[in-house]
């Protein structure tokens, strides 16, 4: 299994013309090789597979990783510097988003005379298409995340302060085998839920109020992402129709996941239902994102993107409207996308649920 990833690897470096690519993020480290630690840097070239970690990391980094060589630096820089002087390259790709610009002015200074080449997309892009291991993990994490809001739902109810709920349900989720919480659980109730990427605070939820709850787990490195609007008491009759808006939205998006449809097509699905009900306005973000050793990763379902959906990815659905001062509303899915569908892998259920 690594050993196919590495070959994508180098059949990128051919394609692009380059010697070598050094990787710094993590979970591409981790995707490559296995390694779980929270810094290091991998060097892979034609013929070489090099792990380099510093010393908290080398008894770690030899019972995780197999598939390569590992080697031990005290400092990063003259560690890379001389992993790369070895091998003897003129040429090295660098993941551009995410290593330091004093990382990158001193390996050009130390590297002088290897051609340093800036890559941005297509590092991460390599995790894009899921394996079935891969998936396997992400449907664990979404049953372990549904299960514990499961467990907890009967706290969402008039005076539960967000904060609390937050905290209950991150506990739950540990407490069914979550590693840690996917990212800060969102709990957003009323007004306070037409902020999309609200903080739970201390408001205290009223009857009539909707509450978004936003939350993953993560199982095996791998994250789920999932979203939850409940209804606390009966709904006003604008509550239910904005409430159908989104849910039809989301629907007419997820039915429209399939291997060869473009990303942007995909967010039109959803966006064009919220235009034509005249919420277009209180939309603010794009429809969706891939999932998988993080939160945000390739490909971007947005109207601006440019990427097309292939088998094995893994995409979130995940249209809102968010009418300030009111009320907030999203329904998100994780969709795993096939040849001729999608599959959606979270697991409760995203009718009006009225508690
Ligand atoms: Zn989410
Ligand atoms: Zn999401």
């Amino acid at each position: 299994m690594r050993s196919e990833r590495i070959s994508r690897v180098r059949q990128g470096l051919q394609d692009m013309q380059l010697e070598g690519v050094l990787f710094v993020h993590m979970p591409n480290i981790r995707y490559l090789t296995g390694f779980t630690g929270s810094e290091g840097a991998l060097l892979v070239t034609g013929g070489a597979v090099v792990l380099l970690v510093d010393g908290r990391y080398t008894t770690q980094a030899r019972e995780e990783v197999t598939s390569c060589g590992i080697r031990e630096f005290s400092d990063p820089v003259a560690g890379i510097t001389d992993a790369v002087r070895k091998e003897r390259l003129s040429s090295l790709g660098f993941e551009a988003t995410v290593l330091s610009y004093d990382t990158y002015r001193r390996l050009a200074e130390n590297l002088n005379g290897v051609r340093l080449h800036p890559l941005s997309g297509e590092p991460a892009a390599i995790r894009s298409r899921k394996d079935s291991g891969e998936v396997t993990a992400m449907k664990r994490a979404a049953a372990i995340a549904a299960s514990s809001l499961t467990g907890i739902i009967d706290m969402i109810r008039p005076g539960a302060v967000e904060r609390d709920i937050a905290f209950a349900l991150e506990s739950a989720m540990r407490d069914e085998g979550s590693e840690k919480p996917a990212f800060e659980t969102i709990v957003a109730s009323g007004e306070h839920a037409a902020m999309p990427h609200a903080r739970p605070g201390s408001r205290k939820i009223e009857k009539g109020d909707f509450v978004v709850i936003d939350y993953g787990a993560v199982s095996d490195g791998y994250n789920s992402d999932e979203t939850c609007t409940f209804m606390v008491g009966e709904p006003t009759t604008r509550q239910r129709k904005v409430y159908r808006i989104v849910k039809e939205a989301h629907d007419r998006a997820i039915e429209a996941v399939k291997a060869g449809a473009s990303c942007s097509e995909i967010d039109g699905r959803a966006r064009s239902v919220i235009e034509k009900a005249g919420y277009g306005g209180y939309f603010s973000h794009g429809t969706g994102h891939g999932v998988g050793l993080e939160v945000h990763e390739p490909p971007r379902v947005s109207s601006r993107s440019t990427e097309v959906l292939e088998t094995g990815m893994v995409v979130t659905v995940e249209p809102g409207i968010y009418i300030p001062g009111t009320f907030g509303i999203r329904i998100e899915d994780m969709v795993l996308v096939g040849e001729s569908g999608g599959e959606i892998l979270t697991k409760m259920p995203k009718e009006l649920t009225v508690l």
